[in-house]
């Protein structure tokens, strides 16, 4: 392993202790043990036991695995939404949400705001017949973060329906109030600095009743992954496939590993390193930080406009081994990301910062 840090948004820098947890992995022969095993159900429970209290997640949450966040989304359109759901699209990921949406012939409604901006919510109507909302948390092409209070304020005039959540690259920084929403996802490649291949699936008994409920009607609820098959395994901690093992233990090990340090210091950690990016970005000539409202800045994700490129400033950065990202789709030249997930230490962050001021 090589000692370059990526500060790239997925996928990004593993977590430092990670390398030890795979090298335990090994030796416990994680890879080959049946997934209907004693061995196997003792991963899971402790997986969803440590990721469980680090969000503090009530008790009527369920935790389910699937191969990715980009699975999720259909899982949420497929066994939330008989035939309409709602989008709040604000970039690349939301509309890609959406277009799941209108792919699984639903639907879809959208309210659209400007790249590197998020809605005002007191202007969104919701169509009635809508079954779920779907928010985007953290736009990960823009570097804009929803304010979770905005997420509830909506929510609260359409309590009748699901509310979905895509926290794929700011897990676990936001302090959701689960009781507030119905469904929060996310993948490991991201917050967790895991290796790609996994994604984590939140549920609440209102969803469940909603597939059962489409069950009964005859409509379909996809196969192996719906949410009765999942909730069905998941009982006697299982998973209705043969699932990612590896990725499974390591979310638990590193889960664990954040509980240590605990979630408040974690969540105060990204927000002095991600003050420490900004303030830099604002007061320099040559890049500007892209999202204007400070309300709006993702913690997790710092999207800021730059004259050089990512390619062009990575080969400057090497000497100091590390990489940050480029930007997303048609901003790739114009704009750089830098990923600042939990992993990332405040020295690492402060190197940075000094390093570009000499370029
Ligand atoms: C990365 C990302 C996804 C997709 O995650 P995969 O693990 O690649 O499926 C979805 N939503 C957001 C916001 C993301 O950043």
């Amino acid at each position: 392993m090589s000692n370059i840090q990526y500060l790239t948004p997925g996928p990004t820098g593993l977590y430092p202790t990670v390398k030890n947890h795979i090298l335990n992995a090994l030796d416990q022969d994680v890879c080959s043990i049946s997934h209907r095993s004693k061995k196997f159900e003792a991963i899971f429970q402790e997986t969803t036991e440590n990721l469980r209290n680090l969000l503090g997640l009530p008790d009527d949450y369920h935790i389910f695995f699937t191969g990715s966040a980009t699975e999720i989304w259909d899982r949420i359109i497929e066994n939330c939404a008989e035939a309409t759901s709602f989008h709040l699209v604000n970039g690349s990921f939301s509309k890609r949400f959406y277009e799941t949406a209108r792919e699984l012939k639903r639907n879809a409604f959208r309210f659209e705001t400007d790249f590197g901006t998020s809605p005002d919510v007191s202007e969104i109507n919701i169509p009635i017949g809508s079954e779920v909302i779907c928010f985007t948390h953290n736009e990960t092409s823009s570097g804009v973060s929803m304010p979770i209070e905005d997420i509830n304020k909506l929510r609260a005039r359409y309590e009748h329906m699901i509310a979905a959540v895509d926290a794929v690259s700011s897990m676990p920084y936001p302090k959701f109030d689960y009781s507030k929403v119905d469904t929060v996802m996310f993948s490991v490649q991201k917050g967790f600095g895991l290796p790609a291949g996994l994604g984590v699936w939140l549920v609440n008994e209102r969803c469940i009743a909603k597939a059962k409920d489409m069950q009964s009607k005859h409509l379909s609820i996809g196969s192996y992954h719906n949410l009765l098959s999942l909730a069905q395994k998941g009982k006697s901690l299982q998973t209705p496939e043969t699932p990612n093992v590896l990725g499974i233990y390591l979310l638990g090990k590193v889960a664990g590993d954040m509980l240590k340090i605990g979630i408040d210091k974690i969540r105060k950690d990204t927000e002095s390193k991600a003050s420490i990016l900004y303030d830099f970005f604002d007061k320099h000539g040559q890049f500007s930080s892209f999202v204007k409202n400070k309300n709006h800045r993702s913690q997790t994700v710092v999207v800021v406009n730059s004259h050089m490129t990512a390619a062009e400033l990575n080969k400057f950065l090497a000497e100091d081994e590390i990489q940050i990202g480029s930007g997303y789709g048609k901003f790739k030249e114009s704009q750089i990301r830098i990923a600042n997930f939990p992993g990332t230490s405040i020295e690492t962050i402060e190197k940075l910062v000094e390093k570009l001021k000499k370029y």
